[in-house]
């Protein structure tokens, strides 16, 4: 008999641990549960569309679910279709990759409004999840307040700002293609509540934002006196720096040389929603629509004995794919030292397998079909029920 382990979340957090067990014990069996009928977690419904280059993690993934000791279990809500009291009791081991998916909140008045949209909510409607249909009303939204420095800003500003040109390789689902194709956009805020030197940017995904067609990207005149901070790590510094750099050439561009203007403004607190406009410390700005994009936090789930954590579940909603991989791979050798000193649980199977690894190809396959015949890289279901039809083989 060997030791079973449940993986809760089939996210790059979770896959990074299953194979970071099966490196030290080739033997485990090991069960990778989602809510969802599809796998992959944020690679699917938070990586954004038109970034495939980063999607193409999933390959490694892939080969993980052709183990014949990895299942995979979709469309498995723990916590409602089966309790974690259940799950902790029968397997050896159970750790949780749930990540974080739940947008926080900015406190201010206004924020309820219905043209206010959290950012995983906006991300995960242009991604297809099957929980998040239906979009903001886009048909009269000239101007946009992003809210937040981070990488999640610029994908949700990048968005919104390409063109259907720079869209037709990504797997954006039709509906917000058309809806951001057709809105009468001419400005999108990108908001920071501190100076350019405190700006979580990546260096390619500022740069790409001066890059865009029919975009130009505007810096206010902040950025020409940052400095990235002396104290900072050298690695931090360096992508401080470069993005200073960056934020330097958009401060030289003029608002209005493209159809679209992306601005960078800098030291703006907002304070107050109301409809069309936000009131930032400096005066209140024009904005239609407003997302936030100001992190997440996370459902909770029992802290008991054989219980690990993983991904932005463990660390909080910060690193890229490839930290979650290093991250993984630390805590499956704690499990493996824990399930050392345990014997193997007997009991039977308690798992329902709604969705296997086979329902998934196939869903995986009808939707690359349906994708290739357009010459996207795929296109997604997004209902919950056509996606289960197909994974049954209907
Ligand atoms: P993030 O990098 O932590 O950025 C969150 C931003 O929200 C920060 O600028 C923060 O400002 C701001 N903020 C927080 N509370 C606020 C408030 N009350 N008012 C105004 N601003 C507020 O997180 P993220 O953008 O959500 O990204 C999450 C992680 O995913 C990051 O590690 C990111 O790199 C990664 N990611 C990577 C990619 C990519 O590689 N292409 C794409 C998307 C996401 P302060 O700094 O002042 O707190």
């Amino acid at each position: 008999m060997t030791h079973r382990v449940a993986i809760v979340g089939a996210g790059p957090s979770g896959f990074y641990a299953a194979d970071g067990l099966l490196r030290g014990r080739p033997d485990l069996r090991i069960d990778i549960i989602d809510r969802l009928p599809t796998p992959y977690g944020l690679v699917r419904a938070g990586v954004a569309p038109d970034h495939q280059g980063t999607k193409a993690v999933v390959r490694q993934f892939d080969k993980l679910l052709d183990q014949p000791d990895l299942r995979f279990a979709g469309n498995l809500d723990i916590g409602g279709d089966l309790s974690w009291e259940e799950l902790v009791a029968a397997y050896d081991a159970v750790i949780v990759a749930t990540g974080m998916v739940i947008d926080r909140k900015l406190g201010i008045p206004g924020e309820d409004l219905p043209h206010v949209w959290g950012s995983w909510r906006f991300v995960a409607w242009l991604n297809g999840h099957p929980d998040f249909r239906g979009g903001p009303d886009l048909s009269a939204v000239k101007s946009v307040a992003v809210i937040g420095n981070g990488n999640v800003a610029l994908d949700v500003a990048r968005l919104l700002a390409k063109t259907p040109d720079e869209m037709a390789k990504s797997d954006i689902v039709p509906e917000a293609a058309a809806a951001i194709a057709a809105a009468p956009l001419t400005d999108i805020q990108v908001i920071g509540r501190r100076g350019a030197e405190h700006a979580s940017f990546t260096n390619n995904e500022l740069a790409e934002m001066g890059r865009l067609a029919r975009a130009i990207s505007v810096a206010d005149a902040s950025v020409l006196d940052a400095v990235a901070p002396a104290a900072d790590p050298t690695p931090e510094k360096l992508r401080k720096a470069k993005n200073i750099e960056t934020l330097k050439g958009f401060a030289a561009h003029r608002p209005g040389e493209k159809p679209v203007t992306v601005h960078f403004r800098f030291h703006e607190t907002p304070k107050a929603i109301r409809a069309g406009e936000v009131d930032l410390s400096t005066g209140p700005i024009a904005a239609d629509l407003v997302v936030t994009c100001i992190g997440y936090t996370g459902e909770a789930f029992p802290k008991a004995d054989g219980v690990f954590a993983v991904g932005w579940a463990r660390r909080g909603p910060s690193g890229t794919i490839p930290t979650n991989r290093a991250d993984s791979h630390a805590v499956a050798k704690d499990v493996i030292a824990w399930l050392e000193d345990h014997d193997p649980k007997s009991g039977p199977d308690i798992l329902p397998l709604a969705v296997d690894a086979e329902g998934w190809r196939r869903i995986d396959k009808a939707e690359v079909a349906a994708g290739t015949a357009q010459g996207r890289p795929r296109l997604k279901l997004v209902d919950r029920q056509a996606l289960l039809d197909i994974a049954q083989g209907d």
